[in-house]
């Protein structure tokens, strides 16, 4: 009954937007002005990135998805107010496990730290249902939007947690995953990694089959940390499209978390998309008052709270003076325009990687964000086409795969 009424207002509340976008302005001409403001169709279309690591602030003592932070004052990038502010209608939210021994001890942990981060995001979701809503469909995302909330898909990255036993993953589906990738840094029980010995050469039998039992659930098979191998054969394997959630183009720069044109027009070729990264996009520079700070920081949990903010204030004006590489927002437009021009405009998206080392000049945190829809209809595309960009097409790929899941 209250889902119902719930319904019927958002219902309400998307037909009278809808009837405020259509009202004729004064002439044709101003209507299509009014229509391609880049600030009016940026709050107007459906944004979502596919690699959200937020929640790991969730650990960090005192911060609340509900408080404005500052990525100058503590490295954060994402939180409820800031993405009012930055027009962010929501993503993907990431259980991420860092790799670790593959043993009984090391899955158990694994698996004790994803249902906890799991936790975590259905937490802070049902802690404010004003402001949030779990999605788990592909119409959930529009539908939770116009209700003025934001979207939270669940997505795993490294399958690590799973250990040797694929039912964890459809417990995790029971639970709302609907993203997961096998590997992050370093090879695992599942796949190699682009970063770590190609052992499996690709994927394992165990890989192999947490491909199949994807597909058979539902979820968005995502390639990205996957190494080249691995990532041909989640292709070939998937009876469904397959993403790069946070995935950049190796024509921009020649780094193993980038694929090659050949790669990406396979991906484009079989419905995938390309989620463009913010990371990898050029050389990496020295940090040395970042490297500096480290000991320092590896103490920080032991600080009383003063002393841990002013650590961490310290710890960000560092990172935001010394950037990982020289990357800058033109360098993260040419990466995505690099794709538009290889691949088309329904097979690009955008996963900038914010909280999760992401951010580059002019990109600092997701406030930023109206600048990319800003740049995407200053190169010619049309409204439709920049939200295709911004969730149209992670969207399409979603449907592929619950109509592959049998849904
Ligand atoms: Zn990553």
């Amino acid at each position: 009954m209250r889902f119902s009424s719930l319904g019927v207002l958002a219902l309400a509340l998307a037909a009278s937007s809808a009837v405020a976008q259509t009202t004729p302005a004064s002439t044709p001409a101003a209507q299509d002005a009014a229509n391609q403001d880049p600030a009016a169709v940026h709050e107007r279309i459906l944004t979502l990135d596919t690699h959200l690591d937020s929640p790991a602030n969730l650990d960090r003592p005192g911060w609340a998805m509900t408080d404005r932070h500052d990525v100058h004052d503590d490295t954060t990038q994402v939180d409820l107010p800031r993405m009012i502010e930055g027009g962010l209608d929501g993503g993907f939210w990431v259980i991420y496990t860092g790799q670790g021994p593959s043993d009984a001890t090391g899955y158990a942990r694994a698996l004790a730290h994803a249902l906890k981060r799991l936790h975590q995001i259905h937490d802070f979701v049902a802690a404010t249902p004003e402001s949030f809503s779990l999605a788990t469909t592909a119409a959930d995302a529009a539908r939770i939007a116009a209700s003025g909330k934001r979207v939270v898909y669940v997505s795993m990255e490294n399958g690590y947690p799973l250990g040797t036993d694929l039912a964890n993953l459809e417990a995790f589906y029971q639970l709302g995953l609907r993203m997961a990738g096998p590997v992050h840094n370093g090879t695992n029980q599942l796949a190699d990694s682009t970063n770590g010995d190609p052992v499996h050469g690709g994927l394992s039998d165990l890989g192999k089959a947490w491909v199949k039992e994807a597909n058979r659930l539902g979820i968005i098979i995502d390639a990205s940390h996957a190494s080249d191998t691995s990532f041909d054969q989640m292709l070939a394997l998937s009876k469904a499209p397959i993403i790069l959630s946070h995935s950049g183009p190796k024509a921009l720069h020649d780094h193993p978390r980038n694929l090659d044109d050949d790669r990406l027009k396979a991906l484009a070729a079989k419905g995938g998309v390309i989620q463009i990264n913010s990371l990898f996009l050029s050389p990496n520079l020295p940090r040395p008052g970042v490297d500096a700070l480290r000991p320092r920081m590896a103490e920080i949990d032991t600080l009383p709270p003063a002393e841990r903010a002013a650590l961490m204030k310290e710890w960000a004006k560092a990172n935001l003076a010394e950037p990982g590489s020289a990357s800058d927002f033109d360098r993260y437009m040419a990466a995505v325009f690099h794709c538009i021009d290889l691949l088309g405009v329904d097979h690009v998206g955008i996963g900038a990687d914010w909280d999760g080392g992401g951010g580059v000049a002019g990109l600092t945190q997701i406030t930023d964000i109206p600048k990319i829809t800003q740049a995407l209809l200053a190169r010619g595309l049309t409204p439709a086409e920049v939200e295709k960009v911004w969730s149209g097409n992670v969207l399409r790929v979603m449907v592929e795969v619950e109509k592959v899941a049998g849904r």
